[in-house]
């Protein structure tokens, strides 16, 4: 657990900061207040810059040069956007809802200082509508602070002025991608958009649009109420701060919040959330979600930061760290997340919408009992193809399950072209080997 003055997460067992009275008296829209009266929007960028903020989403961008790009694009009638991802794209990451449950006004302050740093004056929350405990909480913070000045117009009896509108959406996992929903905000079909231009130079109603994660602003009042310095003495040494995670233990739906330190290992998580894990309760460890890689118990020491996980093939994606039980088959586990994925898709590019469907497709074959020893080439094939021909992010980690569950756990796609499941769980699934009629 980070430092309590740093945390986010409102300790179990102590009172949510839902109203406005409550956060302000824990020090609430101080930060905002110090930056209206006595800092320049650059000024707020340059301390972002000094703490290492680095977003939350998945991507790990320096949240400092987002916003520069974006303070810095050209605006038409000096237009811009601040649009605030609160949507959990996994559903089973609690990190979004948690925040908006427990702290809603550490969000929307983050909102108005990352508005204010850019020149924006109009900003959307977009959140999972489904979650109703969390949308509720956040529309009466965002009623409540309007009428306590501190959102609104000339916030604080500044010059400044913010709009914020609540989106509540239900989109499935593509609802939580970043060019989608800008288009969903507009109104239009939810389709990823080509990249470049970004958002932050080209992004809602063609304006420069600062599309931010919940967690990651919800940050900045820290950042600039204590400083960069009392931020980074928390973190490791590429990423400062904390990562809100959700932790599941084997076989459960419903995981367990977190607030890990970046640096800290996967096992440290693990005890944190109370799962406790062995060769004889589980299998793997997968991390970032439904995107995310399968990493063997052996892995455990590893920090939870970007670099480290990237280079053993998982992600810090959604934030969700899974326990498997022990008897999982890896070559089914992975079949389940290609299928599960081939159907999220949004289908605008083909190398995602086919080679993700084939990749299903051939695991089904492979673990009915119908596989080849080509099947495993083509899978690999497909596992560099489909990442590199994909436009947005959702294609380009939607392999991390096959090639990790084929690099950690080859032995049991092996034991399947011999005819045997691992352990002993794997039913056919088809009767005939995999054929598609769609042309790559
Ligand atoms: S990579 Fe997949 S989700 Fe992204 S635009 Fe292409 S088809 Fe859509």
């Amino acid at each position: 657990m980070p430092d309590s003055s740093t945390s986010l997460l409102v300790a179990d067992g102590k009172a949510a900061l839902t109203s406005y009275a409550a956060y302000t008296q824990q020090g609430g829209y101080q930060a905002l207040r110090q930056a209206l009266g006595q800092m320049s929007p650059a000024d707020i960028i340059a301390e972002v810059q000094a703490a290492g903020l680095r977003g939350r989403g998945g991507s790990g961008v320096s949240a400092a040069s987002k916003m520069s790009l974006v303070a810095n694009a050209q605006a038409q009638e000096g237009q811009r956007y601040v649009v605030c991802n609160a949507y959990d794209a996994d559903t089973r990451s609690l990190a979004a809802q948690a925040l908006l449950e427990r702290n809603p006004h550490a969000v929307l302050e983050g909102i108005a200082l990352a508005a204010y740093a850019v020149g924006a004056t109009e900003a959307f929350l977009y959140l999972r509508s489904t979650r109703e405990p969390a949308a509720q909480t956040a529309q009466a913070a965002l009623r409540e602070a309007v009428e306590q000045g501190a959102l609104g117009r000339n916030i604080f009896g500044s010059r400044f002025s913010l709009a914020i509108t609540a989106v509540g959406v239900e989109r499935g996992f593509m609802g939580g991608e970043e060019t989608s929903m800008l288009e969903i905000i507009k109104g239009r079909p939810m389709k990823a958009q080509q990249r470049p231009p970004y958002p932050t130079e080209v992004g809602l109603y063609a304006q420069p649009t600062l599309v931010q994660n919940a967690e990651t602003l919800a940050n900045l009042p820290t950042i600039i109420a204590r400083g960069a310095q009392a931020f980074k003495a928390t973190g490791s040494q590429t990423t400062s701060g904390a990562k809100l995670l959700t932790v599941l233990a084997p076989g459960q739906t419903t995981g367990a919040l977190v607030e890990l330190p970046f640096g800290a290992t996967l096992a440290q998580a693990l005890r944190d959330a109370r799962v406790e894990v062995s060769e004889a309760t589980a299998r793997a460890v997968v991390v970032g979600g439904m995107e995310g890689g399968a990493l063997p118990l052996a892995q455990l020491d590893t920090p939870f930061d970007f670099e480290s996980l990237q280079e053993l093939g998982a992600i810090v994606g959604a934030g969700v760290i899974e326990a498997l039980p022990a008897n999982t088959c890896m070559a089914h586990w992975a079949m389940e997340r290609a299928t599960y994925l081939s159907k999220e898709s949004c289908g605008k590019c083909v190398p995602c919408r086919v080679g993700v469907k084939r990749v299903a497709g051939l695991l089904e074959g492979i673990i009915s009992g119908l596989g080849t020893q080509n099947d495993l080439t083509v899978l690999t094939e497909f596992s560099q193809y489909i990442p590199d021909g994909s436009l947005c992010g959702f294609g380009v980690n939607a392999v991390h399950p096959i090639v990790t569950a084929m690099q950690y756990f080859a032995d049991d796609f092996t034991a399947h072209l011999e005819g045997r499941c691992p352990t002993g769980t794997c039913e056919p699934v088809r009767a005939h080997r995999y054929a598609t009629k769609h042309v790559l």
